[in-house]
């Protein structure tokens, strides 16, 4: 059991999702995406190379070294961190400033470094952190999808010991039973922003 924490009250409708490696923020996300379409999730900038499958645009603006430094030297990201000691990821600054100021919500899928940016930025931001249901359930997760390999996730293990020791920082905290009741309760947290 997680232990229990009071929401903070009066928070904006920029929306951060965030939790360790592995917990299906990127699935939850997704699930918002195709089921609440008033809700803009973000497309972030990396330069990690695309998955099978991924889209160009869709899951990320895939670009190199260059172009990430040319971002950052352009004041083009809202925030941005290097993930697992690896790759830059970024969140493009201009779409959600649009969003926002269109009375919109914005949902951002981000890591720990990047949600602690946004606070800064952004006092008002509403942080939601996504917990696994268990520690085991988090490593069975991240061995079953079979996307890494064992160097890979056991760096991606160290960094989310690392963010579950963060996670009273945020706002609210959701537990990731079910990708449909988590994706449910992150709208209904944002919906419930002024
Ligand atoms: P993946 O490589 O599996 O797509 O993502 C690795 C990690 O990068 C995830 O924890 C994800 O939340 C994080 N991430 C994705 N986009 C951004 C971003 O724009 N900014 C930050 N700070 N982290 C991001």
């Amino acid at each position: 059991r997680w232990p229990e924490r009071a929401p903070r009250e009066g928070r904006s409708r920029l929306v951060v999702l965030a939790g360790p490696t592995a917990v299906g923020k990127g699935t939850v996300a997704a699930h918002v995406k195709a089921n609440y379409p008033q809700i803009h999730l973000s497309v972030s900038a990396t330069t990690r190379a695309p998955r099978p499958g991924e889209v160009e645009g869709e899951h990320y603006y895939f670009v190199d070294d260059a172009e990430f430094d040319r971002l950052i030297a352009e004041g083009e990201l809202l925030e941005w961190a290097v993930v697992h000691n690896k790759n830059r990821y970024g969140t493009p600054r201009a779409p959600i400033e649009r969003v926002l100021a269109e009375g919109g919500t914005a949902l951002l899928e981000i890591d720990l470094q990047g949600a602690r940016q946004v606070r800064a930025a952004d006092p008002s931001a509403t942080l939601v952190f996504l917990l696994p249901p268990s520690w085991d359930e988090l490593v069975q997760r991240l061995v079953g999808r079979g996307t890494e390999d064992a160097e890979e996730r056991a760096r991606r293990l160290r960094t989310a010991r690392v963010e579950l020791a963060a996670q009273n920082e945020f706002d609210y905290r959701v537990v990731n039973e079910n990708v449909a009741s988590a994706a449910a309760e992150v709208v209904a947290l944002a919906a419930a922003q002024q």
